[in-house]
């Protein structure tokens, strides 16, 4: 169909990225249910997309990558980093490092506590996420193999890995089957979203089956400017869905969305409802430049306030990794497979010809999950272990034989922002982590590096002679690790939290300010407005996102299709 200003659907998603895929597949089921989903990107179909190794090309390219920068961040000695997010078809799930991890079933447990809604125990959630999976093992208790997502074992094995391991073993890491069922305490290969050595994005999952069903608009190309709201109408004010919880008190309903479409501005409309499923920086990052979030920095942009909720933008959660590197001998490691010529025409052949090898690889294969200290009630610390090296994201390899251990606390008390500074919506907003800005914080990332050292140290990698290059061996004391965690961390692509979930009673009264959504992601006070993606979670999963936006999407989908 072809989109014209004032054209008309039941539902509009904006965001084809993980969440935006789910939905766009559920909410379009009923043939009679126009939806319309709409992408700033362009399509995926780019080789690099699909060869998982591409992820090094497709990070820090504005053909991919919206190529945020955070502030200066205090926390990391005054840096400011690169802020992947995925502009393209399937959304960062089709520039991401594929790894499938679902977090534990604590974290679910806190979604709870946030939201008061059962929706999110861990029982229902395992039920759900085997439902939309289809891994690579069949059936069991723990997985599922009828649904959409793939879930394969690495296709790519490093000696130097399996010592890792081995070394993380003897310092009281066990060797796991897998990191999903729950507790994911252990060392173990990484599951991830690839078939046969094919990235396998939300948007190969989700959208490309459906993607000609006649119901179904996807516009590329199309950046969302702002939602439009008027004064609710009876109509909405008479139908039951619409005056539930968070819509409960609504003056407001939100009927459309003004975009920019090939250099012009358009207005398309909607009669069901408007779901944001941009992504943890550009939900909230709309939803401000509309007029919906905190007053005084809607009135600080000159945007006219619609409606005062403190809480958008706010509660800024991300997974910092430290990425410290080690000079290794005796093995092979990317650095020095692609180096040379004859090796890397090698790995170009065994991936034509097999799929697999190091090019159905994204950097890390190799995951561990430990306790920092033995006060924590679960794991608290993620490794992803790369055999490769480089200064950073974009750089070149380095020359010479190294690994990557890289740790990261998964639960994470620092809390930051994201933040118009103005009222053009084409402005990028202001994002500031604020890493490391607790004790507790940084307390876990000094024992995340001497944990680190201690596997280095341990005797199944002494084979390989590890040479610490960083943080560096002269880095002794605490003080010290400090300084080196905020030099050498960055984000390991987590943002969540910035419009979450909270307690939202039967009247539209939430019991904190800061609450954006009800537990079914209801923008709270304009009714027919969801947001639903990586924004919504109140709390952090203890690993990996991706998963647990995709149970979202899913959890919430149903809900909206029983409602209709
Ligand atoms: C480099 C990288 C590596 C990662 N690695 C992993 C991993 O290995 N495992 C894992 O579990 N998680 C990983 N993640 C995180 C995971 O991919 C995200 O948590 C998840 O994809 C977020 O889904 P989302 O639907 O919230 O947003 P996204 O998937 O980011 O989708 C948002 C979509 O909205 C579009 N959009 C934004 N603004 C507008 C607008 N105004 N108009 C129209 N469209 C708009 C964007 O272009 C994008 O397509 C990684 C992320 C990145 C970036």
């Amino acid at each position: 169909m072809t989109i014209t200003d004032k054209s008309h659907f039941d539902t509009i998603i904006v965001g084809a990225g993980s969440s935006g895929c789910l939905l766009a597949n559920r909410l379009s089921a009923n043939p009679n249910h126009k939806v319309l989903l709409i992408e700033a990107g362009g399509k995926d179909d780019w080789i690099w997309i699909k060869i998982p190794v591409g992820y090094l090309f497709t990070i820090n390219n504005p053909r991919t990558d919206w190529c945020f920068k955070t502030e200066p961040d205090p926390g990391l000695n005054g840096r400011s980093i690169h802020y992947a997010r995925g502009r393209v078809l399937g959304g960062s799930s089709s520039i991401n490092a594929m790894i499938y991890m679902r977090g534990q079933e604590s974290d679910y447990q806190k979604w709870i506590e946030r939201t008061g809604d059962t929706i999110w125990d861990w029982k229902h959630s395992l039920d759900t996420y085997k439902s939309i999976e289809s891994y690579f093992g069949g059936n069991n208790q723990w997985h599922g193999s009828d649904g959409e997502m793939r879930v394969e074992q690495p296709r790519v094995q490093w000696p130097i890995l399996d010592s890792w391991r081995m070394a993380a073993s003897e310092q009281g890491i066990p060797s796991i089957e897998e990191f999903n069922r729950g507790d994911n305490e252990g060392c173990a290969y990484f599951h991830m979203n690839q078939k046969k050595g094919i990235r396998w994005s939300m948007s190969d999952a989700f959208l490309k089956p459906i993607k000609h069903r006649k119901n179904l608009t996807i516009m590329t190309n199309a950046q969302v400017l702002k939602v439009l709201t008027k004064t609710i109408t009876n109509e909405t004010l008479n139908q039951p869905k619409n005056r539930e919880r968070a819509w409960a008190s609504a003056k407001l309903e939100a009927y459309g969305l003004k975009i920019l479409h090939k250099g012009e501005q358009i207005t398309v409309t909607a009669s069901d409802q408007v779901i944001l499923a941009a992504g943890a920086v550009s939900s909230p990052h709309l939803l401000q430049v509309s007029g919906i979030g905190p007053v005084s920095l809607i009135n600080s942009i000159g945007v006219e306030p619609v409606h005062d909720l403190p809480g958008v933008g706010e509660n800024l959660q991300d997974h910092l990794q430290i990425r410290t590197v080690y000079k290794v001998s005796n093995c092979k490691t990317v650095n020095t497979l692609y180096k040379n010529i004859f090796s890397r025409m090698k790995m170009v052949l065994e991936y034509a010809l097999f799929r697999t090898g190091p090019m159905t690889m994204p950097p890390s294969t190799l995951g561990a999950f430990a306790k920092s200290d033995e006060t924590q009630t679960s794991a608290n610390l993620e490794w992803h272990v790369q055999p490769l090296s480089l200064p950073k994201f974009g750089d070149p390899l380095h020359p010479f034989n190294a690994i990557t251990p890289s740790v990261t606390n998964i639960r994470p008390t620092s809390r930051g922002w994201i933040r118009a500074t103005s009222s053009d919506p084409l402005v990028y907003p202001s994002i500031l982590c604020n890493y490391l800005s607790t004790q507790e914080d940084l307390d876990v990332a000094v024992a995340g590096l001497k944990k680190t050292r201690q596997i280095m140290q341990s005797k199944a990698l002494q084979p390989f002679a590890p040479e610490e290059m960083l943080p560096g061996t002269t880095i002794r004391t605490d003080k010290d690790l400090e300084h080196a965690a905020r030099d050498l961390g960055t984000t390991i692509f987590h943002p969540i939290g910035t419009c979450a979930m909270g307690k939202v009673n039967s009247v539209g009264i939430a019991d904190h300010p800061m609450t954006v959504l009800d537990s079914e992601c209801r923008v709270r006070g304009i009714s027919k407005l969801r947001v639903i993606d990586a924004s919504s979670m109140p709390v952090i999963t203890s690993g990996n996102t991706n998963a647990p936006v995709m149970l979202i999407a899913e959890t919430i989908a149903k809900k909206i299709l029983r409602a209709n």
